[in-house]
């Protein structure tokens, strides 16, 4: 009797089906309940209490296998939206087009999905390219994990048992560093062009290589990705742009022909000869911010992205007799308009990024009151940055950055002689000039320095 129960699962796990997949213990994955954040435990613990299947799935499954910190945890359950949001006080219904639950427990959200069925180009609604529009209709947890685009996520982890339900081989593949499309590869990347940047987006932060299947169509499946949604893309930029591995990711974009004439930020971004160095340096900088755990903010970094845009068009300008800041603010708005047209950039992101540019020329000016009042900026650390950046690239002297740092650390006393010491006069000097000054008026004077 055991031994038939042991033949049957060892064949289970030996030879699964999409619909029988393989059950593993934690002897074959690794992955323990005490490595899934407590919210998410109970999540899974109170909907199987009532009887739903439910499980940890999708990117923190792959990441915690692959021995990285996951960025959140998603449950998917059997479980119906408003079954869900009855077993959980704090929660919500969210979402139009595919309804799923927030769960709010202590400090954490949890998102909790209902299984969904994959529908063929045939039964879903779709553009003329294939493109999925609509995927609403619950389905098996079998459909579930079919729908995912790659194996490494669609991986199940019970907490409670520490078993993993691997339907595609995904942890196979993942021990093999290989990002398998789970599968028709060219009708996925039809249905969900932005698939193709996932994959890169995926390989590079994890170190897995694109499976020659998965990798070989992308090239000439480019051009879909022209009828996807500006906003979804600008979703899908930031995620790679901050994805710690910007660089890499890039570099790989470039590589796949995925860039040329698809994005406009893309092709700013790897194809301006004046900025490549600058923008190179902006994006290490970007990676080894969120490596380090720091916080990054898209403003920044679009204004890094796009600032030799702005340089060159601004030059234009003052060429041709325009003032410095008429000319600057002329020149930024028509950079962000030119990037706005494809991507949409949120207006709050395009607010931060004309802030730290609009400070950029109040840096050459390091007399009177103009650098108390630039200190004072709520906007001045980042513009520091970014001039640090510049000068790092180098646009600008190391002298003029180096300057600011000291001038916004100092005391009083020191900051007024860094000031004096940019007129070329020292404090004694200035002294006597305003005695001699003074004593040459017609009818004399006092010589009040409050009055200076
Ligand atoms: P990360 O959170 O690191 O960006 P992720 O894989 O978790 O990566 P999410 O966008 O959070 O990405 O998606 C969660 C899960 O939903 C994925 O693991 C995958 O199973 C599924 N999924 C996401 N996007 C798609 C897609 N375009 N096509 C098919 N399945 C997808
Ligand atoms: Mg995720």
């Amino acid at each position: 009797m055991i031994r038939k129960l042991l033949r049957r699962v060892f064949k289970r796990a030996a030879s699964p089906t999409s619909d029988e997949p393989a059950v593993l213990g934690v002897d074959q994955h690794g992955l323990t309940g005490n490595q899934i954040s407590p919210a998410a435990r109970k999540v899974c613990s109170v909907l199987q209490e009532q009887g739903h299947k439910a499980y940890v799935v999708g990117g923190a499954v792959r990441d915690l296998l692959a021995g990285q910190t996951p960025k959140d945890f998603d449950v998917a359950t059997s479980a119906t939206p408003e079954e869900v949001k009855a077993a959980f006080r704090r929660s919500r219904i969210i979402g139009r087009r595919f309804r799923i639950v927030h769960v709010m427990s202590g400090p954490e959200t949890i998102e909790v999905s209902t299984f969904r069925a994959s529908q063929d180009a045939e039964s879903a609604e779709t553009d003329a390219h294939g493109r999925i529009l609509r995927d609403n209709v619950f389905g098996s947890m079998a459909e579930d994990a079919t729908r995912r685009d790659f194996t490494v996520n669609a991986l199940y982890f019970d907490p409670g048992s520490e078993t993993i339900v691997d339907y595609h081989h995904g942890v196979a593949d993942l021990r093999h560093k290989t990002l398998r499309m789970i599968g028709e590869v060219r009708t996925r990347y039809r249905e969900d062009p932005v698939r193709m940047l996932r994959a890169v987006r995926l390989g590079a932060k994890l170190g897995l290589n694109i499976d020659p299947a998965a990798r070989g169509p992308i090239r000439e499946m480019a051009s879909l990705l022209e009828n996807v949604p500006p906003a979804r893309l600008f979703d899908e930029m930031l995620k790679l742009l901050f994805s710690g591995h910007a660089v890499k990711c890039l570099k790989q974009l470039r590589e796949e022909g995925l860039h040329h004439g698809l994005l406009p930020m893309l092709d700013v971004i790897l194809e301006q000869p004046l900025g490549e160095r600058f923008v190179w340096l902006s994006l290490e900088n970007t990676d080894e911010r969120v490596r380090n755990g720091r916080p990054v903010s898209p403003g920044f970094l679009f204004a890094t992205l796009l600032w030799h845009e702005v340089l060159v068009n601004w030059e234009a300008r003052k060429n041709v007799g325009e003032h410095v800041y008429p000319a600057l603010f002329a020149a930024m708005d028509e950079v962000l308009d030119q990037q706005a047209e494809k991507l949409a950039i949120t207006r709050r992101i395009a607010g931060d990024i004309k802030d730290i540019w609009a400070l950029q020329p109040r840096f050459d000016r390091r007399n009177g009151k103009g650098p108390y009042r630039l200190i004072e900026q709520p906007r001045y650390r980042a513009a520091w940055d970014f001039l640090r950046l510049r000068a790092e690239a180098g646009e600008l002297d190391a002298e003029l950055p180096e300057w600011w740092r000291r001038f916004a650390h100092a005391n009083p006393v020191d900051r007024e002689s860094l000031l004096q010491s940019q007129d070329g006069t020292t404090p004694k000097k200035r002294r006597r000039r305003r005695r001699k000054a003074a004593s040459n008026q017609p009818g004399g004077g006092e010589d009040h320095p409050a009055s200076q």
